[in-house]
Order: structure tokens, then C-alpha cells, then sequence
């Protein structure tokens, strides 16, 4: 039966951070179920998707929370980071200011996040290339300055989505293993 999943050798918890509606909920679902909903919001309830993957012959279980909204009223709590291994922290390509936020959200992850947390700094909506606001040079500079891993991507193609994860999900399994 399709089903009935192999043995689960780690079950990692990922969150996605980053201000609203640069697309953390598009890009959770564009990993967790290949989808993107074109009417969605609001995601209020919805606390966390599961996707099972094999990362060098370790069946890893996915389990990525989402804000849920939350960011909006910066009530982001302690609870949300506890015992997560890996984050997501995605700005908008075509918004300068959710990039210029995303320092503050590194300072809470340092502050609420365990210390070998894996971040991957993500430009989501790559797909508006006429809309672009931050340069790729300006978020590799950021991210090799401060040590995360770096991608654009675009929920609404799909594009680098699941090499974002995987390569976050990868970094996790060096981590612990
Ligand atoms: P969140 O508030 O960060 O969870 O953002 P959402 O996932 O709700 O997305 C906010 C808006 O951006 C919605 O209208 C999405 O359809 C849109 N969106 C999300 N990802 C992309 C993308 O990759 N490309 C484009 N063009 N739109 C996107």
C-alpha cells in the first residue's frame, strides 16, 4: 500500500518565518502537497504539514510549521521555535522592506531558536521578474555574512521549492547525525 510509510528514522521539525504575504504559506503547500492556491488565506488553524522524504538512505519526516498569521501581530512565541532544527526564512523578491526585515527575524531565531538551528534565507516569487526589487547579489551577500544557506524561488511555479527544502532538510541530517 502506497500508504504505509517505511520506518521514520527522524522526524524534524522546520518553520517558516518571514513577513506576511511574501508567500511562506504558498511555499509550504508547494513542498508539502505540489499545490498552489490561488484564493487561499487565512491559513488560521493550520499549524503544521508533514512530508516524508529519503535523504541518503534516511526516511526523514518533514513536519513544517506555519505562522499561521501570527507574524502580523509579531506574536511569533517561544513555543512556535521549540525544538525546531531547521527554518525557512523567506522575503518577497519584489518588496524591499520584507527584506530589509529579514535581520530582525535572524535576531529572533538567534534568540529563540535553538543555537544549530539551519536557516535558509529564500526570495520567494522569483517569477516577477519585472517586479524585482532586491538584487540576488544583495541576499548572497547577507547570507554568506551571517552564514545561512540562500535560494529564490517561486511558490507559483514551483521552481526551487523542493530543492530549498531538500538541501535545508539535508543540512539538518549532517547535523544531527
Ligand atoms: P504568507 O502570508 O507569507 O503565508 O503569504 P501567502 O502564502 O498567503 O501568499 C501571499 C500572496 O502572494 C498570495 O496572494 C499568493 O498567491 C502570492 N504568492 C505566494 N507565492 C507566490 C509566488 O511564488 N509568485 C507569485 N507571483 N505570487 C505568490
Amino acid at each position: 500500500d502506497y500508504d504505509v510509510q517505511e520506518k521514520i528514522d527522524y522526524v524534524f521539525k522546520v518553520v517558516v518565518i518571514g513577513d506576511s504575504a511574501v508567500g511562506k504559506t504558498q511555499i509550504l503547500s508547494r513542498f508539502a502537497k505540489n499545490e498552489f492556491c490561488f484564493d487561499s488565506k487565512s491559513t488560521i488553524g493550520v499549524e503544521f504539514q508533514t512530508r516524508t522524504v529519503t535523504i541518503n538512505g534516511k526516511v526523514i519526516k518533514a513536519q513544517i510549521w506555519d505562522t499561521a498569521g501570527q507574524e502580523r501581530y509579531r506574536a511569533v512565541t517561544s513555543a512556535y521555535y521549540r525544538g525546531a532544527l531547521g527554518a525557512m526564512l523567506v522575503y518577497d523578491i519584489t518588496k524591499r522592506q520584507s527584506f530589509d526585515h529579514v535581520a530582525r527575524w535572524v535576531e529572533e531565531l538567534r534568540a529563540h531558536a535553538d543555537s544549530s538551528i539551519v536557516i535558509m534565507l529564500v526570495g520567494n516569487k522569483a517569477d516577477l521578474v519585472d517586479q524585482r526589487m532586491v538584487p540576488t547579489e544583495d541576499a548572497v551577500e547577507f547570507a554568506e555574512d551571517q552564514g545561512l544557506f540562500f535560494s529564490e524561488t517561486s511558490a507559483l511555479s514551483g521552481d526551487n521549492v523542493e530543492s530549498a527544502f531538500l538541501k535545508l532538510l539535508e543540512e539538518i541530517n549532517r547535523v544531527v547525525s
